[in-house]
């Protein structure tokens, strides 16, 4: 039996992307340094998932720092000896935060690029050629008129964003080194947001986080009085910042359909954006979220955020021409879902 290889696999949309793998059948380790996540979720994706006790060996955790080369390479090779061969990789660890890159940015080349570079030197060691990488559309930087195609040029304008297009350069230069080996897709993210239907996992950062959906949620529960809207004179509909929102299970899905894309297929890379291909402005979003949950969601308007862009949209046709891949959920089932995961830890 073969096991795909999830590093940062307890995290938010790591975890929604375990649960769709062992639903799917497959064979998974999930390594995880947990300094942003925590082992718990591990039972609710095994409960969800529904496996039966039998079964329960097809889902492996380990705290694994990624650029502990060392560790990793001993992972490989248990998993050889226990004829669980690592085939694949979906590569999530990573951290995540724009602001918290700008202030340390080594620690962010650090984790991000070192360890990517430390988990690539061992899957080259252990026989490991297939790779799914969470890239960022932050990537694109600033663009004409927000509307993002995968050809848009990359110029990232955070240490975060650098981060996540160093590494598909890396990826790039190592597939074109051995063109007949790698198969790898660089998915590049919008804003996922949102939980599991069933309210069980969802986004769960430790520490305050910087993302609008989970400021919201914390606005929604008192955590916080109210949510500060950066800024309101943007060049959009109603001057707040416009970003294409998307279901974490969207995204989830789309890890799936790349995985059996690569493996079906000739050794290759492929760069796809995972969005709607909708703009949402932050009133329309809270407005949304205010109508489906039936709440209140106090906010005010504060000066812009430094680096922040007027829109993000992604042009998805890539991903629904090549994958197949078409996300199905609204935006007022990511704002239900994930207020439900909210309320159910109450
Ligand atoms: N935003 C906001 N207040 C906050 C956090 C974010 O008004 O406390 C706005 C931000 O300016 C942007 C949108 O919400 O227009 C999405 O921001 P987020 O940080 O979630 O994602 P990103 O900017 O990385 O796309």
């Amino acid at each position: 039996m073969n096991t795909v290889l999830v590093t940062g696999g307890t995290g938010f949309i790591g975890s929604h992307t375990c649960l769709c793998l062992l639903e799917m059948g497959f064979y998974i380790l999930i390594i995880d340094s947990n300094v942003n996540s925590s082992k718990k979720v591990l039972n609710k994706i095994k409960k969800l998932s529904k496996i039966p006790k039998e079964d329960d060996n097809r889902v492996d955790f380990l705290k694994c720092d990624i650029r502990n080369e060392d560790l990793l390479n001993r992972i490989f090779k248990k998993k050889l000896e226990e004829n669980k061969k690592i085939t694949s990789v979906i590569h999530f660890a990573a951290l995540k935060s724009v602001s918290e890159s700008d202030q340390f940015p080594l620690k962010y080349w650090d984790t991000n690029v070192s360890g990517t570079i430390s988990l690539l030197k061992v899957m080259t060691a252990n026989d490991c050629h297939t790779l799914i990488f969470s890239s960022s559309a932050t990537i694109y930087g600033y663009s004409k008129d927000g509307f993002l195609k995968e050809s848009t040029p990359i110029s990232p304008i955070n240490t975060y964003g650098k981060t996540k297009s160093t590494i598909e350069q890396i990826l790039n230069e190592l597939f074109h080194s051995q063109p007949n080996l790698w198969r790898i897709a660089n998915l590049r993210y919008f804003n996922p947001i949102g939980a599991h239907p069933s309210g069980f996992i969802g986004e769960d950062p430790f520490g305050m986080p910087n993302n609008i959906f989970p400021l919201i949620i914390k606005v929604a529960s008192r955590e916080i009085d109210y949510l500060k809207i950066f800024g309101n004179d943007y060049d959009t509909k109603d001057g707040t910042g416009v970003r294409d929102y998307i279901h974490v299970m969207d995204v989830s899905e789309g890890h799936m359909v790349a995985l059996d894309f690569l493996t079906k297929n000739e050794p290759q890379i492929i760069q796809v954006n995972l969005g709607t291909g909708k703009g949402t402005s932050v009133l329309e979003l809270i407005s949304i979220f205010e109508k489906v949950n039936n709440l209140k969601i106090p906010y005010k308007f504060v000066e812009k955020r430094k680096g922040d862009v007027a829109k993000c949209v992604a042009d998805n046709s890539l991903a629904q021409k090549l994958l197949k891949w078409s996300p199905k959920k609204t935006i007022e089932e990511m704002c239900q879902d994930g207020w439900k995961w909210k309320e159910k830890r109450f």
